[in-house]
């Protein structure tokens, strides 16, 4: 095995065969760019199409590329999670496979790391390009689980993050099943930060969060939420 890396970039993938090839392009000048040594994680979450294929090609063309390939679809939350438990750098990024998460932000996020925080949320600056059902269903989804838990949720953050090696230790520790992973890091506590950035369209391919997952991501973490609210 190569030594253990200084960055690790965890990526979950579910039927991304028309962005993986876009997301290499742009992400591994980035990546050298930082002057760290590297990892990408990628992980296929049950994909149908050629994501697999495309991942074995990265591999075969760059070991610094790891492949994870999980035995179905679990989502979105466990593929980052399995991503993490896999990653073995002492900074850890997780990003979509859509470049909707800007790779050039590893920059700015890793700033902030080598300045002593362990978590580097990336914040949306705004939501322009998302449907106005999506920006009313998320804004009203956080009010509610707000109010529902003492923990401070970061506003306009998604699963795009720096973590440092402590963090995801202590990340990796925890026990949940059903793992409504930004919450879970929120309540983490170490010392977190944020970066803005802009949040374009996906590059290619179709959201591969319907409806169904989308109800499923937000019943997850407000049932805990109402469990535990005597303690928080
Ligand atoms: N994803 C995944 N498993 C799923 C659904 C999505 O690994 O069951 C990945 C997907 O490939 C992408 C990221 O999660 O890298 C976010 O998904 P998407 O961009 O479709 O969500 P949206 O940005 O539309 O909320
Ligand atoms: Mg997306």
């Amino acid at each position: 095995m190569s030594p253990t890396p200084e960055l690790s970039v965890v990526i979950p993938c579910y039927n991304e065969e028309q962005v993986l090839p876009l997301l290499a392009d742009r992400l591994i000048p980035v990546l050298e760019a930082t002057g760290c040594t590297w990892e990408v994680v990628l992980v296929n979450d049950g994909s149908a199409d050629g994501t697999w294929a495309l991942m074995q090609g990265l591999r075969a063309s760059d070991q610094r590329f790891t492949l994870i390939d999980l035995s179905r679809n679990f989502g979105h939350q466990l593929a980052i999670s399995a991503g993490m438990r896999h990653a073995r750098g002492e900074a850890v990024v997780v990003m979509d496979a859509d470049l909707q998460d800007p790779p050039e932000v590893v920059h700015a996020m890793l700033e902030r790391w080598r300045e002593g925080y362990d978590i580097v949320h990336g914040i949306r600056s705004s939501r322009q390009d998302d449907t106005l059902f999506k920006r009313v269903t998320a804004a009203a989804f956080y009010r509610i689980l707000q109010a529902l838990t003492s923990v401070p949720l970061q506003a306009d953050a998604g699963d795009f993050r720096l973590m440092s090696r402590r963090a995801v230790r202590a990340l990796d520790a925890m026990p949940e099943r059903a793992r409504y992973v930004r919450g879970m890091v929120s309540w983490l506590g170490f010392r977190q930060t944020g970066v803005t950035f802009e949040r374009k369209a996906r590059a290619a391919g179709v959201t591969k969060y319907p409806l169904r997952k989308m109800l499923a991501f937000a019943a997850d973490p407000a049932a805990e939420a109402l469990r535990h609210n005597d303690t928080v």
